[in-house]
């Protein structure tokens, strides 16, 4: 078996008994990268030097008794979430040759963990996009078919995963951005309930639904991250240290609920089988299958698509050719420096969002707009929450079919908007979800996520681990020649 190919668990059985070492499996992994990343393109930086570095301190560490589940295991951050040593760029134009003066909250941690940085990932510029088309810098292909869409935004990230380049990845979930490519990529990843993980260090978009969180091979790997990047951190006010314990590990018995809506008109049939059948193995489980009914969720992109962009109208004002990244310099006025770094810097989606949260946020259309769909969103985190009372987690596809072909849909920004269908759900609910890998449809992977109640994201873990302990689709990889 190639190092690479390892999950972080059986990775981490070989380095204690001192089968491998940090450094072969680090080196396995820039060997992936150099033979598969130039049809990929998943990775926007490789620090072959500093991960080499890392990895022989991991493997001291070892040797003097450290342990650790992360200790010198490789994995690969989206390009949003700063690291001190490397580029961060967020995909952008304006960040182009940005380092950032200190590590991310999370990645402070996992550096602590003995975890090895390989390189950044590529995403949709500043997260905004469900392809990673959005890039600045070219778009990753999903490993599964070249000519495909990794999904998005961490599109980077799950295909580095999908295609063994790594052990796990860091994405970032806004409105989907881990669960989809994972969804597309044929991997596992969780957004976690908002506030159980810092977002210190992770470049805003949408500072009231983002989170950060792991991609990774199995539920099992993922759980094993999400609990080393979690915890409250006095950068993030948002952050709280309540995770409870949802239960004493068996699923038997669990009620899933099965929102009626998510399983109508406009979702490919092939997808609706598959996540039937995945709901099926529950059942046989001893879970009890419960349809429920979530009226709102449908408004749910049309509520994000305010919201996000007022947000990101906001957060996306610093960047102003002064402070940070690109600066158009020669500009004698300032008014020109930023307009001219503004102009040149951001690409057209982040500019879209600009002007959206721009319109609805001013006087006179913030009521109409704004504050409705803030509304509406409390309309929609009270049905969760209700439906969350009544069932123990919610079952739905990620995503409406499987991935698109590169360009099918870069002229459509609304039908771009609604890859987010069933997925825009939790992240305005606070709630965390998971996406597991629940099958093939001609030959490309569908995933089906599960929404848990808030803070227990050990009933997710549940769910997976029952699902990918009686199932293979966590197994299959694509072919990369
Ligand atoms: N598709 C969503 C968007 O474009 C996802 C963004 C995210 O989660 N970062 O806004």
């Amino acid at each position: 078996m190639m190092l690479n190919n390892l999950t972080i668990k059986q990775a981490q059985a070989k380095l204690i008994s001192g089968e491998i070492s940090a450094v072969e499996l680090t080196q396995a992994c820039l060997d992936r990268i150099k033979a598969v990343d130039g049809q990929v393109k998943a990775c926007l930086v490789v620090c072959k030097k500093e991960a080499l570095f890392e990895a022989k301190k991991a493997d001291e560490q070892r040797a003097k008794g450290e342990t650790g589940e992360l200790l010198g295991i490789p994995y690969i951050a989206k390009d949003n979430i700063m690291t001190k040593s490397v580029k961060t760029t967020a995909a952008s134009k304006i960040l182009e040759n940005y380092i950032a003066p200190f590590d991310a909250t999370i990645i402070k941690k996992l550096r602590k963990a003995g975890a090895v940085l390989l390189g950044k990932a590529n995403l949709d510029e500043f997260a905004h996009g469900a392809s990673t088309e959005n890039s600045a810098f070219g778009t990753t292909h999903n490993p599964w078919d070249l000519e495909r869409v990794p999904g998005g935004s961490s599109g980077g990230s799950a295909a580095a995963v999908a295609s063994d380049m790594c052990l796990f990845a860091l994405g970032t979930d806004t409105g989907g951005s881990i669960r989809c490519p994972a969804s597309f990529c044929g991997v596992t990843g969780l957004k976690p309930t908002y506030g159980l993980a810092s977002r210190f260090g992770l470049i805003a978009m949408t500072s009231s639904t983002d989170v950060p969180g792991p991609i990774a091979k199995t539920a099992e790997d993922a759980k094993i991250v999400m609990d080393a990047i979690a915890g409250v951190d006095k950068n993030d006010a948002t952050t709280v240290d309540v995770q409870k314990n949802s239960s004493g590990g068996t699923i038997n018995g669990k009620k899933i609920g099965i929102p009626k809506e998510c399983f109508d008109k406009g979702l490919d049939n092939d997808v609706k089988k598959i996540v039937m059948q995945a709901v099926a193995e529950y059942e046989k489980q001893g879970c009890k299958i419960v349809e429920i009914s979530l009226p709102h969720n449908k408004y749910g992109v049309g509520v994000y698509y305010i919201i996000t962009p007022s947000e990101i109208s906001s957060n996306l004002a610093r960047f102003d050719g002064i402070r940070y990244g690109f600066s158009a310099k020669e500009s004698e006025k300032l008014i020109d420096i930023y307009k001219k770094s503004r102009g040149k810097g951001f690409g057209s989606e982040a500019k879209r969002r600009i002007m959206l949260g721009t319109y609805v946020l001013s006087a006179g259309y913030f009521d109409a707009y704004y504050l409705k769909a803030q509304k509406v969103r409390t309309i929609i985190k009270k049905e969760f929450d209700q439906a969350l009372t009544e069932v123990d987690c919610i079952i739905t596809p990620t995503s409406s079919h499987t991935a698109f072909k590169i360009g099918e849909q870069s002229d459509d920004p609304l039908k771009m908007y609604l890859e987010d269908i069933y997925v825009t759900g939790a992240s305005l609910s606070g709630l965390p979800a998971i996406s597991i890998p629940a099958g093939l449809a001609k030959g490309l992977p569908v995933g089906m996520q599960i929404i848990g109640s808030r803070f227990c994201e050990d009933a997710l873990y549940e769910m997976g681990f029952a699902f990918q302990n009686t199932t293979d689709y966590h197994k299959q990889r694509p072919e990369l020649k």
